[in-house]
Formats: C-alpha cells, structure tokens, sequence
C-alpha cells in the first residue's frame, strides 16, 4: 500500500474559498473590507515576491491591500512610525512586517510593534505566550495551515505521537503548541536529538521542519504515518523523474510506500501559509468589529 497524498493546494483553494465569502459577509455587514498592509523595507528579490503573492492572494479574495514599501536603508525611526501609524488606521484589519530585515533594523523588536489585535503572523511575544497559554489568538500562518491540512487527512491527533523535527520560533515550536493542544503527544526534535531515527519512526503524525533536502529517509516512517513536509529546498537541477528542482525535508519516493498520507512538495504545505495568512485577517477584522 502506498500513502495518500495530501493534496495542499486544493485544501489552500477551499479555505481561500471560504475567506472570499467571509469577505463578502464582512462587507455586507460593515460597508468596508479587512485590509493587509504589508511592508517590505529593501530591494530584496525573494521578499519582493512574497509580498507580490500576498497583495495578489488578497485581492481576489476581496481584502484590501495596504502596500507599503521603505527603502533599504531606511531608519529604525521610520519603521516604527509607519508600524505605529498602521496599529492606528481602522481600515487596516493586519500588519505583516516581511522578513528579513536589512542588517540594521531588528525583525524580532520590529514584529513585536504591531498591535496584537492586527498581528497577522501570529510572531509577536504577545501571541505566542497566548499560544503557549491556550488561549485564543492570531495563529502563526504555516503551523495553522498544517493542523487544517492533518483535519483534511483525517489524522486522529488525539493521543496520537507526533514529533515535530525543527525548533524554530516561526514554525516549530508552535506548531508542537498546535498538537499539544489537539492532545497530541509531542516531541520537538532538534539538530542534538540523539538518535533522530527512533524519534522519528515513534511518529503517528511526523512533521519535518529543519531545512535539509530529503534528509528524513523512508526507514525513518513508522509504517502507516501521516507525514507532513514543511522543508522547501531547491536542488541545482530537479530529481530524476521529477520537473520541479523543488524538494522537501523528506525524500518522498522512499516516504510514499511506507507513509499512510503524506504532503509532496511542492504542492503541500507551501500553499496553506498564504491561504491561512488570508484567514487569520478576516479573523483580525472581526474581532476588531467586536
Ligand atoms: P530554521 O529556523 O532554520 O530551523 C531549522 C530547525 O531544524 C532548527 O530547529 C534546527 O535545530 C533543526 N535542524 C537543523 N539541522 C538538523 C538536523 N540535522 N537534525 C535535526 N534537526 C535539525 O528553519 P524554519 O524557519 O523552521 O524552516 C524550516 C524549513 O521549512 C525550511 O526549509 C523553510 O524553507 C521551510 N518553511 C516553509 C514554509 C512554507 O511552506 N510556507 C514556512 C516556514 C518554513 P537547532 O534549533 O538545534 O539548530
């Protein structure tokens, strides 16, 4: 038997779905849409079209679009007055602040002076103590889009073991939050986890965040695991076989025989962070209407 792929692009079409109509509601209701503003401060190729995607993705959904943009070598004092003057502007509904930073201004200082209510990203400390508390609250994008993504699969996380492979304040650690709080039993591996093998092959739900191309190999799958690749890693030239250069954390011709679902990549959780971006400010507006 081999695993079911979970398929993120048609889970991502249906949340957007499900925004637009939210939207639209919200509209009716309010006589204005949810606004994103995103700022992107420099010239930076890849943040440029992460941000593009973002405008894009919200205006076919209906959201207004705020796009700010600051050149590279912009002061500590201009981010912060443009970030306070959005925390003020009722029309803007999320802030997204992309990054990296350029060198002399600080993500994580920055991040945390948007206004909880508008912080989209779910980063800031507010949020991710609110997290860590359980109690509601903006979710981070990627670890929300992947607790819809296991709902879609069907996987029982209640008592399940699920080990998350990767730390990382933006995707690791709240997504082992996001189990635990779904009652799974979850371990947080990292890169001195000693024998990661047998961690990993104790999973039910594995989830692989570390940012190494195909490094979860098959022998590593408990056989029948859900497994979800969150790792995106381009090769110089894509796989035999394959037209994409695009490859995951975990090598998926050894993964799909073994697995009981499985994310490819790309194609998986790549498009779930966008679409849940697109849910978390509809959220944000409607929690600021009251
Ligand atoms: P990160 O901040 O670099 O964190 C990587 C984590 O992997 C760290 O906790 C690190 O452990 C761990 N690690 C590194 N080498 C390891 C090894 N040999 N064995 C076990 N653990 C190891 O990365 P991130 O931001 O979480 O992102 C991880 C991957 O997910 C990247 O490929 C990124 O592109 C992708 N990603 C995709 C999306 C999306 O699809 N939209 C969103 C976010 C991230 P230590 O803490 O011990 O160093």
């Amino acid at each position: 038997m081999s695993a079911t792929i979970i398929d993120g692009k048609q889970v991502a079409s249906e949340v957007r779905a499900e925004v637009a109509t939210g939207v639209a509601a919200f509209v009716e209701r309010h006589g204005r849409a949810p606004g994103l503003a995103t700022i992107l401060v420099g010239d930076d190729a890849a943040s440029a079209v992460y941000v593009g995607g973002k405008q894009k993705a919200c205006a076919e959904v209906g959201i207004q679009g705020f796009d700010h943009r600051l050149p590279g070598d912009a002061t500590r004092e201009q981010l912060v007055a443009l970030i306070e003057q959005l925390n003020a502007d009722e029309r803007v509904s999320g802030i997204l602040c992309q990054l990296p930073l350029p060198g002399h201004l600080d993500g994580v200082e920055m991040t945390n002076l948007i206004a909880a209510e508008k912080d989209v990203d779910g980063l800031t400390v507010g949020s991710a103590g609110r997290l860590a508390l359980g109690l509601p609250g903006l979710r981070p994008c990627t670890p929300a889009g992947v607790i819809r993504l296991l709902d879609h699969a069907g996987a029982q996380l209640s008592g399940a073991e699920a080990v998350v492979i990767g730390r990382s304040n933006l995707f690791g650690k709240p997504m082992a939050q996001l189990l635990l709080q779904r009652n799974a039993t979850v371990t947080i591996a990292h890169s001195r986890t000693r024998d990661l093998e047998a961690v990993a092959a104790r999973a039910d739900v594995l989830i692989a965040a570390v940012g190494r191309a195909e490094m979860v190999r098959g022998r590593w799958i408990k056989p029948g695991a859900t497994v979800i690749d969150v790792g995106i890693n381009r090769l110089a030239e894509p796989p035999a076989g394959r037209r994409s250069s695009l490859v995951g954390d975990v090598c998926f011709d050894e993964a799909f025989p073994v697995a009981g679902a499985i994310t490819p990549v790309p194609g998986g959780v790549g498009p779930m962070t966008i679409a849940q971006l697109l849910a978390n400010t509809l959220q944000a507006a409607e929690l600021q209407a009251g």
